[in-house]
């Protein structure tokens, strides 16, 4: 039957000079050069308004507009209900869907306001007094030991290791297969410039990625792909993957039309064969499970590197928390509803899972109570949009933040969604080598960090204007935000005070 465009691709004929610039550019078989008419057709059905014939358009002659709705109005049978349904009765299939969850639920975020100093309690001037955003992810002792002499003070503790982050914010992880190398290698550059860190995926590591290793975690998830001793001991810190925000509960998929020869030699799997991530880890049924598996790594690594666990943001996630330190890990990565993904079931992605900030306030209040916070860091991820979205999750009780949506547009992404169809046109969630081209390592290196820059700089903006001068002051200090529109409850969850109180 098909369905009606969703957009409508605008030319303006005095300014289009023909020059076929977007019948190149668009992966999606939009703009046709019709040779028996001399002339380019728009198969506007096609379109994913992705942007790239906008950008590159040399005249600025293209114009991506939405259509009005297709169907008649309704406010529960709305377009997107029809256009799905029509679309299952079509194909029969699960709805595939990238990108993070869409649904309107209230992102706590935008309902959270920052404290500023005012009179008595005087503010700091970023530009003319230092403000300290160094980071240290991992356990910390429960206190310090130390044997003095007359000449000197020794500490007798043992820390264990720690990542120094310069900023407390992380490329997250996007594996090689989901994203192109190239984007992969512009985050990995960026990282090792502002003195953080990126996440490798779960696809392994391309050995191109080795000079920056010590600035990449490198993750081991259920499909324990091309997970072996010189992978654990190349990368500054390991990341048990036990779920992924857009899609917890269950596994990953990376289809073998996407497992190139590249891609089959990092993941250590046959080229063309289907890379299928079980949804649990099969030697993983208890916490104690899990803690063998911790120690195995670490063992692995001569106790010398951090071991993360990530899990998807869930109703119970304080408790499991919980157990993820006391099994011996060194963190644990929550990951909210609105995380991204390269490919979910948007049944999924849309329904499943909680918002990361409220996985955030209980799982440090949890693990105060419990008296373990300094045995391990929490690293949050989800839908982390800006610095002040950073600070809001640092004040909520994280150490550090994961950008992973964010960090891709820096690199080009518009947000089109369709990355599970592997066309990226602006070089990223893509395999294919010409549109990899599109994308350059060192520009998309420059735009990565700038982000870092200008996000890291914001921050001591806002601590300056708190009257901290240390990041860490900010950390679990909910005492510095105020909520707006919220109900009791969901104040308490969150252990922050209504505005004005
Ligand atoms: S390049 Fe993108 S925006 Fe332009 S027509 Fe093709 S799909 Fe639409
Ligand atoms: S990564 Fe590429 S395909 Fe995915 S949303 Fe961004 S622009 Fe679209």
């Amino acid at each position: 039957m098909g369905f009606p465009p969703e957009f409508k691709v605008v030319v303006d004929k005095e300014k289009c000079i023909m020059c076929r610039r977007c019948t190149i550019e668009c992966p999606y078989g939009v703009h046709v050069w019709d040779e028996k008419k001399k002339t380019i057709i728009r198969k506007e059905e096609n379109c994913v308004a992705c942007q790239r014939c906008v950008f590159t358009c040399p005249t600025k002659a293209i114009q991506i507009e939405v259509r009005p709705p297709a169907y008649s109005p309704h406010p529960v049978w709305t377009e997107k209900v029809r256009r799905d349904i029509r679309l299952q009765a079509e194909t029969g299939s699960v709805l595939l869907v990238a990108m993070g969850n869409e649904e309107p639920y209230r992102r706590y975020f935008d309902h959270l306001v920052i404290d500023a100093c005012q009179v008595t309690n005087p503010s700091i001037d970023p530009l003319r007094e230092p403000i300290e955003l160094r980071t240290y992810l991992g356990a910390k002792p429960d206190y310090l030991e130390l044997e003095e002499s007359y000449s000197d003070i020794k500490l007798k503790t043992e820390l264990t290791p720690n990542l120094k982050l310069e900023t407390p914010i992380m490329f997250a992880h996007m594996s090689y297969g989901s994203i192109s190398l190239e984007a992969q290698k512009s985050l990995a550059m960026a990282a090792k410039e502002m003195g953080t860190y990126m996440g490798s995926g779960e696809g392994g590591l391309h050995k191109d990625l080795y000079p920056y290793a010590d600035h990449i975690i490198v993750q081991v998830a259920s499909g324990r792909f091309a997970v072996h001793e010189e992978y654990l001991k190349v990368g500054a810190a390991i990341e048990i993957k036990i779920g992924q925000g857009a899609k917890p509960g269950i596994g990953g998929h990376l289809p073998g039309k996407k497992v190139t020869e590249e891609i089959s030699q990092t993941r250590m799997i046959p080229v063309g064969s289907d890379a299928i991530s079980p949804a649990p880890h099969h030697d993983i049924y208890s916490i104690e499970d899990l803690s063998r598996l911790i120690y195995a790594l670490k063992e692995a690594t001569r106790y010398k590197k951090p071991v993360f666990v990530k899990i998807a943001a869930v109703h119970n996630v304080a408790s499991i928390a919980v157990g993820i330190i006391r099994a011996g890990a060194d963190g644990v990565v929550l990951d909210g509803f609105t995380a991204g993904t390269g490919a979910a079931p948007q049944v999924i992605r849309d329904h499943l899972g909680i918002p990361i900030e409220v996985a955030i306030a209980a799982v440090d209040q949890r693990l105060r109570e419990e008296r373990i916070r300094n045995r391990g860091s929490i690293i949050a991820s989800g839908g982390i949009r800006s610095s002040a979205d950073v600070a809001k999750a640092i004040a909520l009780g994280a150490d550090a933040v994961y950008i992973g949506t964010a960090a891709l547009i820096a690199l080009g992404c518009t947000v089109c969604k369709q990355c599970h169809r592997g066309k990226c046109a602006w070089g990223i969630a893509t395999q294919d080598p010409k549109l990899r081209k599109r994308l350059k390592p060192e520009e998309g290196a420059r735009r990565a960090a700038n982000l870092l820059r200008a996000w890291s700089f914001e921050l001591k903006e806002i601590l300056g204007a708190l009257g901290l001068n240390s990041i860490e002051s900010l950390r679990g200090n909910r005492d510095r935000l105020r909520g707006i529109g919220l109900t009791e409850v969901e104040l308490e969850v969150l252990g922050v005070k209504p505005a004005g109180r």
